[in-house]
């Protein structure tokens, strides 16, 4: 009874400094219409206890209308995770009851994920460039944006082939083919210098006579030019029945 007693005591106590503060208090109760009081109002452990309890179940903190005066987190809550083809959406919840607080939803963009190498999806080829991209690792698909022409191109061969064939006239040529369509590479295109010429016997074009020198020269067998770097004189002929 002498416990009974003390705590109606406590109870008056506090109620008078209650309406000394002219704040609204449910004794017994878990409600608070002065927030700032909370914490400083004389409640007792037992109704301390009962208030932050009822913070994670009910809500302890109220606006006038009786609803949860949200407390935002420090951080978004991923509510929906996007996907490769559709948005996601992260909000900030409540601590104190745990709910969306209205406004604070965003949405996060869907979007592949790329892989950190290429895929070569169109091999090129002698003529028609390919291409290559970066696939999604999740849905597998080509990141269009990542695509990139891989340039057409000829194989070419190791060794030269000889396209045209050099004579003492002219020059020949040789290139790089290209060993999957046989095909010149231009670029590989090089000359083969001329052959020497070939000279035929030598060939008097000047009969010497007793008091003249005549000369000879000779002709290349293959083209019939005059080997000038071959003309040699012929002393005059003492048996030359021309003076
Ligand atoms: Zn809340
Ligand atoms: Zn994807
Ligand atoms: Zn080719
Ligand atoms: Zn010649």
């Amino acid at each position: 009874m002498k416990t009974l007693r003390r705590i109606s005591l406590l109870l008056l106590v506090a109620a008078l400094a209650c309406a000394l503060a002219s704040c609204s208090i449910t004794i017994g109760g878990e409600r608070y219409s002065d927030q700032s009081k909370e914490t400083t109002a004389g409640a007792t452990s037992a109704e301390t206890r009962t208030s932050s309890t009822a913070a994670k179940t009910t809500a302890a903190k109220t606006t006038a209308e009786g609803t949860c005066a949200h407390v935002r987190e420090q951080n978004y809550t991923v509510d929906v995770q996007p996907s490769c083809t559709t948005a996601g959406r992260k909000s900030y919840h409540c601590t104190l009851c745990g709910e969306i607080i209205p406004g604070t939803t965003v949405s996060i963009p869907a979007g592949h994920t790329p892989a950190s190498t290429y895929t070569v999806d169109v091999q090129p080829n002698c003529v028609y460039p390919g291409s290559k991209s970066y696939h999604c690792t999740v849905c597998g698909e080509i990141i269009p944006e990542t695509v990139v022409s891989i340039p057409a191109g000829h194989t070419p061969a190791s060794t030269y082939t000889v396209d045209v064939q050099p004579n003492c006239v002219y020059p020949g040529s040789k290139s790089y083919h290209c060993t999957v369509c046989g095909e010149i590479i231009p670029e590989t295109v090089v000359s083969i210098p001329t052959t020497p010429h070939t000279p035929g016997p030598y060939e008097i074009v000047i009969y010497p006579t007793r008091t003249h020198s005549g000369w000879k020269e000779q002709k290349c067998t293959q083209c019939d030019l005059v080997l000038e770097e071959t003309r040699v004189e012929i002393p005059p002929d003492p048996n030359s029945p021309y003076d």
